[in-house]
């Protein structure tokens, strides 16, 4: 029998709430959890930053209006406390997150005895250990669920991958810690969307739980990641496709 897998989608990130509503509306009933980048943590800093602090805000009326959890990335406690007034109850942590101790332990620490979820992305390089590490400080900070998150390891050479995929770093990360959910990221792996149905599928193939896929209900107005999400049609036809 086939386990039901986990789909996560929404928007890189938005610019206002009627955007946000706009993609919720076509895709909430296909989903178990929106994702949508409030704070972001971009590589210039002249490219869009999220809308910040009032983004909670529409993240908030979009759970309650649809009655669907949501998840956003945290980057530092402040991000967390924010979030927290809002009810908001899943965070990931970005790759550029997971690569520093102090930063994952200064969020573990906001988090200590909270009622959440989270979501721990492989940091940028294949450091298996450090991914290891960030997922281990949040259970010694007594936080059990926990997921970790496939988006792939920066290519320092040529590829065809945004972020390469290194599926048997996969396999062996899953045969130290057998008990946590792994979620494959394709959008961040492909970069674009002509290499996410193949790189859904060899997810799904080798038993990974679940997709978190960028999806934008107007994939070339957005603001970050335009060439890697996908219209909410797309979306289904994934979600259709990958079994
Ligand atoms: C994201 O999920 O939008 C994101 C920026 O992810 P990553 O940390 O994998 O780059
Ligand atoms: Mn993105």
């Amino acid at each position: 029998m086939k386990t039901k897998k986990i789909i996560i989608a929404g928007p890189c990130s938005v610019s206002s709430e009627e955007e946000l509503y706009k993609t919720a509306k076509e895709i909430h009933k296909y989903i178990d959890v929106l994702r949508c980048g409030v704070w972001k943590a971009r590589t210039n800093p002249n490219s869009f930053n999220g809308a910040g602090d009032i983004a909670i805000d529409w993240l908030y009326n979009i759970s309650k209006e649809f009655n669907l959890p949501v998840a956003t990335e945290v980057g530092i406690p402040q991000h967390v406390e924010k979030a927290l007034k809002k009810n908001i109850r899943i965070f990931w942590i970005g790759a550029r997150t997971t690569v520093n101790p102090f930063y994952v332990n200064e969020i573990c620490n906001s988090l200590k005895g909270e009622n959440v979820e989270i979501w721990i992305k492989n940091p940028i390089y294949p450091d298996i250990k450090l991914w290891i590490g960030a997922i281990e400080r949040f259970r010694k900070a007594g936080l059990k669920n926990l997921k970790a998150i496939h988006r792939g390891f920066f290519p320092y050479y040529n590829s065809k991958y945004r972020n390469n995929p290194q599926w048997k770093l996969v396999e062996k990360f899953r045969k130290i810690i057998p008990k946590i959910d792994v979620i494959c990221d394709p959008s961040h792996i492909s970069g674009n969307t002509e290499l996410l149905n193949s790189v859904s599928k060899k997810a799904i193939k080798m038993g990974m739980n679940g997709l978190m896929i960028e999806t934008h209900y107007s994939p070339k107005n957005a603001l970050s990641d335009a060439n890697q999400q996908v219209s909410p049609q797309q979306l289904k036809e994934l979600i259709n496709n990958i079994y």
